[in-house]
Parts: structure tokens; C-alpha cells; sequence
């Protein structure tokens, strides 16, 4: 019978992995999706076979980051699977609209700040087209 102390062979897409990250099991890379990552000997890291990224663990809190990474990336364990951490869309959506909203504003706000701090000064524009209605 499978015990809780079976470990996941490379090879085995299905084997069973244990739910809790555990230093001594194999996990699925969450970069690459094709490699395995394993705890390093005497290092409290884990490193792909297969991209070679090493990601350093935090078995208390079940998650996993990328240490040789450009951009910060981190995973929590989920039992089977991994769920990106710093994954947030909505943030990214949020930004774009007060982004959008800003270049919308700023420069017809200017103009309009502009006109009521220095209004016209009595007579006409130059070039202004006068219309008299004749009332
Ligand atoms: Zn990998």
C-alpha cells in the first residue's frame, strides 16, 4: 500500500506527493512546469533539474521563491499545485485606469487652470470673432 512516506519518483506526473512542502519530496518546477525541484544537500534552497533556477523555501509558510531571479517571483504551495503569489491583475488594472485617468485629466485641467487664473483682460482676443446679435 502507498504510505505517506512514498516519494515522488521523476518520471511519475501522477505519483502521490505529500500535501505539507516537506524538504525531502519532489515537486513539479513552477517555472518551467517540466522540471523537478529538490532540496538541495545542506542548503535550505530547492534547485530544478531541469532550468536549473534555485528557489529558496519557506516551509512555514509553504511557499517557494525564486532566488536567481531578475524579478521577484514566489509560489505557495497548494497541496498539488503551486499558486503564484505576487500574481495580482487587478492591481495592474487599477493602475492602468488612475493612469489613463490622469492623462486625461492633467492636460484639459491645465488649460481650464490656465483660462481662470488669467482670464481675458477685458477687450477681445486677437482674432476672436465678435458676433453682435444687435440686441
Ligand atoms: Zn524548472
Amino acid at each position: 500500500m502507498a504510505s505517506a512516506e512514498n516519494h515522488p519518483s521523476i518520471g511519475r506526473v501522477h505519483s502521490p506527493r505529500p500535501l505539507q512542502l516537506d524538504a525531502a519530496a519532489s515537486y513539479e518546477c513552477p517555472v518551467c512546469r517540466h522540471g523537478q525541484i529538490q532540496a538541495m544537500t545542506l542548503m535550505d534552497a530547492y534547485a530544478c533539474n531541469f532550468c536549473r533556477h534555485i528557489f529558496e523555501a519557506n516551509l512555514d509558510q509553504q511557499t517557494v521563491h525564486v532566488v536567481d531571479g531578475v524579478q521577484p517571483m514566489g509560489w505557495r504551495w497548494q497541496g498539488w499545485r503551486w499558486q503564484p503569489i505576487y500574481q495580482s491583475p487587478n492591481d495592474i488594472t487599477l493602475t492602468l485606469w488612475v493612469v489613463g485617468l490622469a492623462l486625461v485629466v492633467c492636460p484639459a485641467g491645465l488649460v481650464a487652470l490656465g483660462g481662470y487664473l488669467f482670464p481675458p483682460l477685458g477687450g477681445h482676443y486677437p482674432g476672436q470673432l465678435v458676433v453682435d446679435l444687435g440686441a
